[in-house]
């Protein structure tokens, strides 16, 4: 499962930030997903519990923001959320659109515990 990969690739870039702060305990993490990014926000919630459940990152929170597609018109400078997958601009029919927003795939913050 690709999801499951990309949990593991979560869990280990968190241990990374365990190293740099001693003591510390990481008690949520906030991750972004893009709709572009192909990643399906449940399937990720599922692995990501999966893997956390009874190891020594337990209890740990995932909080998941799903990232709509946006897109920005370089003619008409006309920013939208992307529906039905056309990119092309709804106010001036350009079909050269800039994607904005929606492939991110990144965490976007952390909850520790420094105690
Ligand atoms: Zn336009």
């Amino acid at each position: 499962m690709h999801e499951l990969s990309i949990a593991t690739a979560m869990l280990d870039q968190l241990e990374d930030e365990l190293a740099k702060r001693p003591g510390a305990r990481i008690t949520k993490v906030g991750v972004k997903i893009g709709e572009l990014s192909g990643v399906d926000p449940e399937a990720l919630r599922f692995g990501f519990e999966a893997l956390v459940k009874g190891s020594h990152w337990d209890p740990l929170a995932l909080e998941i923001e799903y990232i709509r597609r946006r897109q920005k018109c370089p003619r008409c400078q006309h920013e939208w959320t992307v529906e039905h997958w056309s990119t092309e601009c709804p106010e001036c029919s350009d079909m050269e659109t800039l994607t904005l927003a929606g492939d991110e795939l990144q965490i976007a913050f952390l909850e520790v515990d420094e105690t």
